[in-house]
């Protein structure tokens, strides 16, 4: 490991030097992942009567290493904290109650569960990382004697004990007794490093130092073991049907992404995958985002009588009354699929597979040349798992927003009203899966529950392909927009012209019949409410002159979202339609357009956008509302129905 410090800085005080400090960690992800690990520094507090404290500013929870920023350090009286550490016995819900309420700043975040650890090293500055080298070291069957081996007396060695009361007052019993003029830093097994120093800068440096004897020792004893493989082709609806037992199981919809990369395709391919991948995760902590074992395989019932004893097994260890979480496994590793991530929301799937990602190779190489990968008793991993602390982590967050877990398909969704739609769904919590011609596509929205694939909805190869691509990274299709459509160049029949009837015909409606073919067994494998709404016409019920072939495909369109309707019912899948106008903000419409319409019926361009009963303005957004509304479990009884979206019109009342 090089180190990163940039010597050029300089920096405003002990607590920015920290926050540099802990972004270097933070960037790192073979040392911390998605809110692991974390750091202090001992500085003074500055009250308003002008008086200084001797104060830990100690990370807060909720805030990421990587991100962090100085007020997401909490500074807290070190007195206060000594005197806590001095109690024989205290909970963690107590000690946390009291750590709260000790805040010299009300605004700053709850402190860290390990504040009382960092109050205890009498150095200033702190750094924690839970390092791959570290767990790879300590996940052994005589991982001290190994931490040994590499360290030698260097280092103080703590036994695993739970984060929290009992692991500070571990570390204020073994400390003295090992500490000594050579000791860079602590190795606390089965869990993490900690270095310290007089500046964050030293700590650093040391936790650099550390890291990199343990990488060599490991380079020279224990190779990486190299991984590779591949993996056939799946069917998506193999992966769809996963997905519904796992989110029934979970009693929730869930985001499933499939990984096939190298590293993954080799693990799974191994004799003794059912073995080594159901030995316990590299630190406590992860139980949350990956449960204690993955699913080995698609068997989800086994998976969850699995769950059940476990939780069974254990529950009499709570310390209040407990409620069994969902036994839904959030790691598959099965050898035809890969690697499945699951979670109820693709950011939550992301995390469980960076985790995941970086347990495999520490499996491998511990169980390849090391003796054997050897994880903590799963008493250990249950009180992780059920300890309130790690679940308030999570109830932080809030509930969840109405449509998550599910897996929208929007077509023409880089513009107007198919980018409105999809904002919409998005803002409700669903992945989407965007296709359009535009290669813009891609990027209309940079969050992980969008994927934009550039798709000619009218190449019925490439329709499947982005359908596969949508799958393989959300699970499946739950929800779907037809917004692609053409209006075609004004023509009266006179004028008649067959190859543009059929471009407009070819877009707006084949290739709907085309997509509704392949969307309707993803839809029958929902396990949420499976619903599609498709973006008609006003000229449905009320067409224009010279625009036969608009008016004509927008009127087979809604002929077949009614066929739909009947033939899908009974599988679950409501079909509807709506039938926006004059919608102005869309690619259809330009200024010079728009201003020559207004001319012509002899308005101004807002008197024009405004003529419907109502005077009011039907935007995107106005359209995207409603099919989001549509779609929601508000209109669960409704099928086959079509919406005006107009404003009102006095030719189709
Ligand atoms: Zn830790």
């Amino acid at each position: 490991m090089k180190s990163r410090w940039d010597e050029s800085l300089t920096f405003d005080g002990a607590l920015h030097e920290c926050v540099h400090g802990s972004r270097l960690m933070g960037a790192d992800s073979s040392l911390v992942l998605h809110g692991g690990g974390n750091t202090s520094v001992k500085s003074g507090w500055t009250d308003v009567t002008g008086a200084v404290v001797d104060a830990l500013y100690v990370k807060g929870s909720g805030w990421d290493l990587a991100s962090i920023e100085a007020p997401g350090f909490s500074p807290l009286p070190i007195d206060r904290l000594h005197a806590l550490s001095e109690l024989d016995v205290l909970s963690d819900s107590d000690m946390m109650a009291a750590l709260s309420a000790a805040r010299l700043d009300s605004a700053s975040p709850q402190p860290s569960v390990e504040t009382l650890l960092h109050a205890l090293i009498p150095h200033r500055a702190v750094q924690h990382s839970h390092a791959d080298v570290i767990v790879t070291l300590t996940n052994l069957a005589d991982g001290d004697e190994r931490v040994r081996e590499v360290f030698g007396p260097d280092v103080i060695v703590i036994p695993y004990v739970m984060p929290g009361f009992d692991l500070a007052k571990k570390v204020a019993e073994l400390w003295p007794r090992q500490f000594n003029d050579r000791t860079s830093g602590m190795v606390l097994m089965n869990h993490g490093l900690f270095t310290f120093g007089d500046t964050t800068r030293f700590a650093y440096e040391r936790h650099v130092e550390l890291i990199t004897l343990a990488e060599d020792w490991l380079t020279q004893n224990a190779p990486q073991v190299l991984l590779a493989g591949e993996l056939p082709e799946v069917d998506v609806t193999a992966i769809a049907e996963l997905r519904r037992a796992i989110s029934v199981a979970a009693a929730a919809p869930m985001i499933t992404t499939r990984h096939t990369d190298d590293q993954v395709a080799g693990f799974v391919a191994r004799d003794d995958l059912a073995s080594l991948a159901t030995r316990g995760p590299l630190t406590p902590d992860h139980v949350i985002r990956t449960k204690m074992v993955p699913m080995v395989g698609r068997d989800v019932e086994a998976y969850v009588e699995g769950y059940g004893s476990y939780y069974e097994r254990n529950e009499h260890r709570g310390r209040t009354e407990l409620t069994m979480l969902d036994p839904a496994p959030r790691i598959v590793v099965d050898p035809e699929l890969g690697m499945m991530s699951v979670g109820r929301t693709t950011g939550d799937a992301d995390i469980a597979a960076d985790i995941y990602h970086h347990t495999i190779p520490v499996l491998c190489r511990a169980e390849d040349h090391l003796g054997g990968y050897q994880a903590l008793g799963e008493h250990h991993l249950f009180d992780c798992e059920y300890w309130d602390l790690e679940q308030a982590k999570l109830r932080l967050r809030g509930a969840p927003p109405p449509m998550a877990g599910q897996v929208a398909l929007v077509t023409g969704a880089a513009s107007g009203i198919g980018r409105a739609c999809s904002a919409e769904l998005l803002s409700r919590g669903a992945a989407v899966i965007g296709l359009d011609v535009s290669r813009e596509v891609t990027d209309v929205f940079d969050e992980a529950s969008w994927l934009g694939v550039r798709t000619d909805v009218t190449d019925e190869g490439a329709v499947a392909g982005a359908i596969t691509a949508g799958v393989e990274r959300f699970g499946g299709v739950d929800l779907a927009v037809v917004a692609a459509g053409i209006f075609g160049p004004s023509r009266q029949l006179a004028d008649f012209d067959l190859s543009e009837w059929q471009q407009v015909h070819a877009i707006n409606i084949e290739s709907v019949a085309v997509l509704f073919h392949h969307l309707h067994p993803l839809l029958s494998l929902s396990p949420a409410s499976p619903a599609v709404a498709v973006i008609a016409s006003k000229n449905v019920p009320a067409p224009g002159k010279g625009a036969a072939a608009y008016s004509t495909s927008k009127a087979a369109l809604t002929q077949l979202v009614r066929v739909a309707a009947l033939e899908w019912a009974a599988d679950g899948i409501r079909v509807n339609a709506v039938h926006p106008d004059a919608v102005f903000d869309t690619g259809l419409w330009t200024t010079e357009l728009l201003a020559e319409r207004a001319e012509r019926y002899s308005m101004t361009v807002d008197e024009y956008k405004r003529r419907n009963l109502l005077s009011t303005n039907v935007t995107s957004a106005t359209v995207a509302g409603v099919v989001g509304d549509l779609l929601s479990d508000r209109f669960s009884a409704t099928t086959g129905a079509q919406i005006p979206i107009d404003g009102g019109s006095d030719r189709v009342l």
